[in-house]
């Protein structure tokens, strides 16, 4: 299963990838907590400034260091299974991209909720950020408040994750990213290509549950 999620920002990808990841033993490749993660490690190259600096304001890395990203991470032995993306690509030419270097995408999830939904679930967002394992204070809390689940660790809120930046983020979305819709269903017409839409507004058990049906129906047809 080569898997991508898309939706726009605080929709859930990043709760459901961790629950596909797991559940279907893929590696969960978050572009996202890949940027977090270098800064995080590289605290004073130009790189890390470089990247900081459009992730703070909320818009997208460009194209070159993000396909260098991805280029690497695609071609690591635990891929060769499958995989899952979440937060690439974001535009058509990330898209061509993967089609340039051969790498087909058989599955994609597109995660919608109401517009107006987005907002509130952006704020309530609390990351462990080391793993990039996120939480939402009502929808998602964790097992002990501010707490990661797994190493007890504290909880933060993303830079990004605030007003301003997140309207930048969602004119981007909507720009850029949205039209890899079409783009995908498009496919839908190929053999061996699923396209499957998620309303997200109901609980996270019963969206577990359609995604489990839905992939398990694409592993029995198989
Ligand atoms: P995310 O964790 O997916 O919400 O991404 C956080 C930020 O990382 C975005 O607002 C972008 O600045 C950057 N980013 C993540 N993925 C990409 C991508 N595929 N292309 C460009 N920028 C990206």
């Amino acid at each position: 299963m080569r898997i991508i999620l898309l939706g726009p920002p605080g929709v859930g990808k990043g709760t459901y990838a961790r629950f596909i990841s797991e559940k279907y033993n893929l590696p969960n490749i978050s572009i996202g907590n890949i940027l977090r993660n270098f800064i995080l490690n590289n605290k004073n190259s130009f790189l890390t400034h470089k990247i900081k600096k459009y992730i703070d304001q909320g818009i997208m890395v460009t194209d070159s260091i993000i396909i260098k990203i991805i280029k690497k991470r695609l071609i690591n032995i635990d891929c060769k299974q499958g995989f899952l993306l979440d937060g690439f690509p974001r535009n058509i030419l990330q898209a061509n991209i993967l089609k340039q270097e051969n790498i087909k995408i058989n599955i994609v999830i597109e995660f919608y909720i109401p517009k107006n939904q987005i907002v509130k679930r952006i704020i309530g967002r609390k990351i462990h950020e080391s793993s990039g394992r996120t939480y939402h204070e009502i929808l998602n809390p964790p097992k002990i408040k501010n707490k990661d689940d797994i190493t007890g660790e504290k909880l933060i809120t993303r830079i990004d994750d605030n007003i301003i930046t997140i309207n930048n983020r969602l004119k981007e979305y909507f720009i850029q990213t949205e039209p890899l819709i079409n783009y995908y269903k498009k496919k839908l017409l190929k053999n061996n290509f699923f396209y499957k839409k998620i309303n997200n507004m109901s609980s996270i058990l019963s969206v577990q549950k359609k995604i489990n049906n839905f992939l398990n129906l694409i592993k029995k047809n198989k």
